[in-house]
């Protein structure tokens, strides 16, 4: 039914889709409720006991469930700050001024639509494929979306980019959005990527996206303390365990946070997200000792499925892996073996002409090397 009250672009937009459905939840494509969850580059591990019983405390002796979060962040901010100064090897650094949190980097994308492209003024620039959140959010907003593609080994084309930022229009390019490493494709940027990203000019805004920067350890941190047209995303919900607790910040000259903190809703961070968060920064030493062996599993995957002649599987500087069929295989085929592993209770992500594979325990990615290696034995691909 259409109703008449809601604007007429969104009738072509459908809600967003995470997991496919389970049995547990009445889908119909029945499945085995015990999944291989690896379609959303979670990590495979829960919070270590004795962390996850420093939360419940906080939450029995600490939270006030009657009362508001804490609306300024401030401590959070803080103890982000040191983190990320800590992780770029900055000695004079940033402070909370130059921290903004959200709800998950969801929110953070959002409030930076709504900050520079609403009412008309702008468009967003993204080369795809990549994190499909940033076109999904400004199609809600009724922003237009500039798409360009890459390279055949995954780089932004850059003169495709250059050319669609100097077109003459009445909704310019306001904001170039990239990811660092890209997801699905699990490319860092390049030195030629990073300097076009410099060459920009100062009237627009580049966002990087460092959701894997755990595990990439490659970030562009520093830059923003000589461009206020820049900022850096993060996030909880990878390398730190906490997707269930939405949280995200961004690192920018204080200007800029000043404006994403108008934006945002007031109490966008609920208390127990906040404490988990700090928890998780306090036992940041503990909660990140296991990303070597994500790693090290994650060589081990793309060491073996490589010896599949018919799988050509790319490097990654993150915590998944993106492999692609040759070409002469349909869509349908994808979504064959997509199904195929679905069936078995192996989840993964059929996107862009291939799929995106989460690294899960050892256990899972065994499971994922003999499943996906049989299913194609046996179409023939
Ligand atoms: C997973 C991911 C995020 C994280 O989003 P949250 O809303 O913080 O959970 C952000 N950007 C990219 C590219 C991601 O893959």
């Amino acid at each position: 039914m259409t109703l008449p009250f809601i604007r007429a672009d969104l009738a072509d937009l459908a809600a967003y889709q995470s997991h496919p459905q389970t049995v547990a939840e009445g889908g119909q494509n029945a499945s085995p409720t015990l999944l291989d969850r690896l379609d959303t580059n979670e990590s495979p591990d829960d919070l270590p006991e004795d962390l996850k019983q420093k939360l419940a405390w906080t939450l029995q002796n600490q939270v006030e469930s009657n009362r508001y979060p804490d609306g300024g962040h401030l401590a959070l901010k803080q103890a982000i700050a040191e983190y990320v100064n800590e992780s770029a090897n900055l000695t004079a650094g940033f402070g909370a001024t130059q921290i903004s949190v959200g709800n998950g980097s969801d929110e953070l994308i959002r409030s930076i639509l709504i900050a520079t492209c609403l009412n008309g003024e702008g468009s967003i620039l993204v080369a795809n494929p990549t994190f499909s959140m940033y076109a999904i959010l400004a199609k809600t907003l009724g922003i237009p979306v500039i798409q360009v593609g890459r390279t055949d080994t995954f780089e932004i084309d850059l003169d495709a980019a250059q050319t669609a930022i100097a077109q003459p229009t009445l909704t310019p390019v306001r904001v170039v959005f990239v990811v660092h490493p890209n997801s699905p494709t699990a490319n860092a940027l390049t030195s030629a990527e990073i300097e076009w990203l410099k060459s920009l000019p100062d009237h627009l805004l580049v966002v990087i996206d460092e959701a894997y920067f755990e595990f990439s350890q490659t970030t562009l941190v520093s830059e923003i303390q000589q461009r206020f047209n820049w900022i850096v995303f993060r996030t909880f919900s990878k390398a730190f365990r906490l997707a269930a607790h939405r949280v995200g910040y961004a690192i920018a000259q204080p200007p800029l946070t000043a404006v994403l903190e108008k934006v945002r809703l007031p109490y966008n961070l609920p208390s127990i997200s906040q404490s988990a968060a700090q928890v998780a920064l306090k036992h940041r030493s503990q909660l990140l000792a296991t990303i070597p062996q994500i790693l090290q599993e994650r060589e081990t995957l793309i060491a073996k499925l490589s010896q599949t002649p018919s799988l050509k599987v790319w490097p990654s500087q993150a915590n998944f892996i993106y492999v692609t069929l040759p070409e002469t295989h349909s869509a349908t085929t994808l979504m064959a073996i997509h199904h195929t592993l679905h069936q078995q209770g192996t989840l993964i992500r059929n996107i862009a002409g291939g799929f995106r594979i989460t690294i899960g325990t050892p256990e899972e990615n065994a499971r994922t090397l003999s499943r996906l290696t049989t299913v194609l034995a046996e179409l023939a691909v």
